[in-house]
C-alpha cells in the first residue's frame, strides 16, 4: 500500500488526507497545532464562544463530497442551517439593506429598492451564473491548475465566458447603478481577501454561488465543523498527529524521501502533500533560494485581518447575524490596504454576532462579536502596536456612530489577533488569511499550481494553491490534490 505524509490538518490537508485515505493510500497527518481545522478555530472565555477564524459557510456540497468519498454522511458528523437574511449592510448615511438569497426577495424586504433595482440584481445574478458555470466546467471540476491549462479548455471562448477585459468592479458597475448594492456586490470579494479593483471579473461568481447554495452556520459554532472533520479523518482510517510540526522536507533530486519533525524523527513516504503554503513550505522546509522562490513572487498574499472578540454584556437586537458596516469611502479603503499598504483610517467591517442565531454561544443577555477588518499582509517594515490599537480604537467609534452605542462601555471580554499572530499560529505567508490576493495583472486570479514543479512526488493543498482561499475552495484544493495522486501523478 503506498504512502502518503500529509504535512498540516486545515481544510486543504484535511481534504486531501481524508481522499487519499478512501482511495486507499495509508496516510499520516502532521499538525503543528493541537487541533485539526487549521484556521477553522476556537476561544472560550468566561461563558463566551469565538470562532477564531472562518464563520460563513458556503457550498456546504464541496464538505458533503468529502465525506461522501469516504462513504458517510456530512449530517452524521455536522448540523447545518440555513442563515436569512444573509448579511445586513450598514451604511454611514443611515441606510441598511438586507441582502437575501433572490433579487425578487431583496428588494420586497428592503424599503427604498426599486423594481429597476431588482431588475438588475436579477440580471447581474444572471451573469454570475455564467461565470460560475464557465467556472465550475474546469476549474472546480477537473483542477485545471494553469493559466494555458485554462485556455487549451475553454478555447477563444474564454475572454468571453470569464470576462476577461473586467475587473470585479467594471463587472458591477456595468450592470448596477444603485450605489448601496454596487458597494454590497464588490464586497463579495472579502470571501477571498482581495480588491474588486483589481480582482479579475471572473470573481463575480460569489454572488451566484451564495444565491444558489446559500450561507450556512454550523450549529454550535463553525468550530464544531473542525470536529466534525476531525471524527472524519479518524474513521477514513487516516492517522493524525497533532503537535507535531514538520521542520524540513529531506529531497534528494527530484524527489522528497521524508518529514523530518520537530523532535528530529524522520518519517518516510511515497508521496508528501504540503498544507503549508506554498512559499513558507519551499522557504522554509526546503531551504529553496531566492532565485528559485521568484517565481511564485506574482502570487502575492491575500490581506490580512486584525481581529476582535468581544464579549459585551448587553444585546445589540439591530444586529442580524452577518453585518457589514461600510467605510464611506469603499475606493479609497481597497486603495489604501491593496495598492498602498496602509492600515485604513475608515475601514469597510465585518461583524458576526453569532448569538443572533444561537444562544449558547454568549451568556445570556450578552453578545459574543466578532470584528473583522480587512489590513494589509505583512509589510516588512512592520506596524507597531500602537498603530493596531489606534486601527481598533477607529473601528469601535465607528460602530459606536453606526448604531452600536456604547460599545466600549459594554466590553467584559475582549482578545484581539494581529496579522503576526495568525503567521505564527497556521505559518500563513505574511500572515495572509485567505492565500493568495486575486489580482487581474499580477496573476489572473490564478493561484500555484498543485503539484510541486521541482519535486514530483510533492504536491500542495489550502488557500495558496488553485482554486484557493476560503473554506468551500481550500478543502476542494485538498480533494483535486488527491485525484491527482490517486490518478496516477505520482
Ligand atoms: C479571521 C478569519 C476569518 C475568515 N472568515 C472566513 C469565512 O467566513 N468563510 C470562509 O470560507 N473562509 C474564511 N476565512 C478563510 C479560511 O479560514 C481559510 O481560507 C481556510 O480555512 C484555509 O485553509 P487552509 O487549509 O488553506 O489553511 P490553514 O487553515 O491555515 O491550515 C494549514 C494548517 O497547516 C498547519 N501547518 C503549517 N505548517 C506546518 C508544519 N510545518 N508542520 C505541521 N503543521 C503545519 C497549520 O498549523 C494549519 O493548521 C477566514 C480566515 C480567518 C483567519
Amino acid at each position: 500500500m503506498r504512502k502518503v505524509i500529509v504535512v498540516g490538518g486545515g481544510l486543504g490537508g484535511i481534504g486531501a488526507a481524508v481522499s487519499l485515505a478512501a482511495a486507499g493510500f495509508r496516510v499520516e497527518l502532521y499538525e503543528k497545532n493541537a487541533h485539526l481545522g487549521g484556521k477553522l478555530n476556537l476561544l472560550a472565555r468566561d461563558g463566551f464562544l469565538f470562532d477564531l477564524g472562518p464563520s460563513i459557510l458556503t457550498m456546504p456540497e464541496v464538505f458533503e463530497r468529502l465525506f461522501a468519498r469516504a462513504g458517510k454522511r456530512m449530517a452524521d458528523y455536522v448540523s447545518i442551517r440555513e442563515l436569512r437574511p444573509h448579511w445586513r449592510n450598514f451604511f454611514e448615511d443611515g441606510r441598511v439593506i438586507d441582502l437575501y438569497p433572490g433579487a425578487e426577495e431583496t428588494v420586497a424586504k428592503n424599503e427604498g429598492l426599486t423594481a429597476r433595482d431588482g431588475e438588475q440584481l436579477a440580471r447581474f445574478l444572471e451573469y454570475s451564473r455564467g461565470l460560475y458555470e464557465a467556472t465550475a466546467r474546469g476549474y472546480f471540476d477537473k483542477g485545471i491548475d494553469t493559466f494555458w491549462g485554462m485556455v487549451k479548455f475553454h478555447g477563444l471562448k474564454a475572454f468571453s465566458e470569464f470576462d476577461v477585459l473586467a475587473t470585479v468592479d467594471k463587472g458591477v458597475r456595468k450592470r448596477v447603478d444603485n450605489p448601496y448594492l454596487r458597494d454590497i456586490l464588490n464586497f463579495f470579494i472579502k470571501y477571498v481577501g482581495s480588491s474588486p479593483y483589481d480582482a479579475p471579473a471572473v470573481l463575480n461568481l460569489m454572488p451566484y454561488v451564495q444565491s444558489r447554495f446559500g450561507l450556512w452556520y454550523v450549529d454550535g459554532g463553525l468550530f464544531n465543523l473542525a470536529r466534525g472533520l476531525a471524527r472524519l479523518a479518524a474513521d477514513a482510517g487516516v492517522a493524525v498527529f497533532t503537535g507535531a510540526e514538520v521542520v524540513k522536507l529531506a529531497a534528494r533530486g527530484g524527489a522528497i524521501e521524508a518529514a523530518v519533525l520537530a523532535d528530529g524523527s524522520r518519517r518516510e513516504a511515497d508521496v508528501f502533500v504540503s498544507n503549508m503554503e506554498v512559499i513558507p513550505a519551499y522557504a522554509r522546509l526546503l531551504e529553496e533560494n531566492r532565485a528559485f522562490l521568484a517565481r511564485y513572487d506574482r502570487f502575492e498574499p491575500a490581506c490580512s485581518g486584525l481581529v476582535l472578540h468581544l464579549g459585551v454584556d448587553q444585546e445589540y437586537p439591530q444586529l442580524a447575524h452577518h453585518n457589514f458596516f461600510f467605510s464611506r469611502d469603499p475606493r479609497r479603503h481597497f486603495a489604501t490596504v491593496f495598492r498602498e499598504k496602509r492600515l485604513p483610517e475608515d475601514p469597510t467591517i465585518y461583524l458576526v454576532a453569532p448569538a443572533r442565531t444561537d444562544r449558547t454561544q454568549a451568556r445570556p443577555g450578552c453578545e459574543n462579536i466578532k470584528i473583522l477588518p480587512h489590513i494589509p499582509y505583512l509589510q516588512d517594515a512592520p506596524f507597531a502596536r500602537e498603530e493596531y490599537l489606534a486601527l481598533r480604537t477607529r473601528v469601535l467609534e465607528k460602530l459606536e456612530r453606526m448604531g452600536l452605542s456604547d460599545l466600549r462601555r459594554h466590553i467584559i471580554v475582549e482578545d484581539m489577533w494581529t496579522p503576526e499572530d495568525i503567521r505564527d499560529r497556521y505559518y500563513s505567508n505574511r500572515g495572509a488569511i485567505y492565500g493568495v490576493v486575486s489580482d487581474k495583472w499580477k496573476n489572473f486570479g490564478l493561484k500555484a499550481p498543485k503539484r510541486s514543479e521541482k519535486y514530483g512526488n510533492l504536491f500542495f493543498a489550502g488557500g495558496s494553491v488553485n482554486p484557493g482561499g476560503g473554506m468551500p475552495m481550500a478543502l476542494l484544493s485538498g480533494q483535486q490534490a488527491a485525484d491527482m495522486i490517486a490518478g496516477g501523478a505520482a
